[in-house]
């Protein structure tokens, strides 16, 4: 089954985004916990998160992904960021398990130039006080574009963390296409070779969703820039062997492009025309 879907706005409720997601074609998507810009999450609705698993189970859907906002940085110099990214990742946890099973994706951070290592260490410390072994979410850290400070642009760093975190089988990874084509690994050109670095470096079971985007920017550009699929610098020859690369294809492919309802709609399509 190919598993697709696109970021949706969380303002009107689960079972409203399971419609949405259906009338454009997606078995699965994505929604910010809260505010991208940080701020109060809204009240759990119980109502609607269980017309959403009946939904959901009737329309035979994937995992969903629960993305955090932006402002969560775990790896800040400001003990108070650091403070508000422990109870905003702790909370939306919380949240999630009321749909038992999915995931949460989230930015490991930026180290403001405190280094790599100490970035490290800061992301790992938080992810070792909030993980418990009896949650059912598994946690995403997202491949960055390497943008300024941040960390897990490098497959390294990611491993580097996950290395750290006591309960590792809580703990997975989210490929940004747009974010590692930006970092400097050439999905376009080399695929295969990328995803044998992914499973030497961190294994390739770890690897839980994909973020597909097309890049504004050329190749190691470190932007993170979102284009439309098919008309940035991956191309929709690359993005065909990704959907279809036997360790990918039955991953969930979440699309983050620059695009409303309708212009999802077109990408889900083109890329349900392109998977076999
Ligand atoms: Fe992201
Ligand atoms: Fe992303
Ligand atoms: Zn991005």
């Amino acid at each position: 089954m190919f598993k697709i879907g696109c970021h949706l706005s969380a303002s009107k409720g689960f079972l409203n985004m399971g419609k949405e997601a259906v009338s454009i074609g997606a078995n699965t998507f994505q929604f910010f916990t809260r505010n991208p810009r940080g701020g109060k999450a809204k009240p759990i609705d119980k109502k609607d998160i269980e017309d959403f698993i009946a939904f959901a189970t009737e329309h035979n859907f994937a995992k969903i992904l629960a993305h955090a906002p932006y402002t969560l940085n775990a790896c800040s110099a400001d003990a108070g960021i650091r403070e508000f990214a422990f109870n905003t990742m702790k909370d939306d946890i919380a949240r999630m398990e009321h749909i038992p099973g999915n995931l949460y994706n989230f930015h490991p951070g930026s180290h403001v130039g405190q280094g790599i290592e100490k970035g490290i260490e800061l992301i790992s410390d938080m992810l070792n006080r909030i993980l418990t072994p009896d949650i059912t979410t598994t946690i995403l850290l997202e491949t960055m574009a390497g943008k300024g400070s941040e960390v897990g642009s490098r497959l390294q760093e990611l491993r580097e963390i996950i290395d750290r975190v006591e309960l590792k089988d809580k703990m997975g990874v989210c490929l940004d296409t747009c974010h590692i084509n930006d970092a400097g690994y050439d999905v376009v050109g080399n695929l295969d070779g990328v995803l044998e670095e992914f499973d030497k470096v961190i294994g390739i079971e770890k690897l839980c969703a994909i973020h597909i985007n097309d890049s504004k920017n050329p190749f190691e550009s470190h932007k993170d820039r979102h284009e439309k699929i098919g008309e940035g610098h991956i191309g929709t020859e690359a993005f065909e062997r990704i959907i279809n690369h036997p360790k990918l294809k039955d991953l969930p492919f979440l699309l983050e492009t620059p695009n409303e309802l309708d212009g999802y709609a077109e990408e889900i399509r083109l890329l349900k025309s392109l998977y076999k």
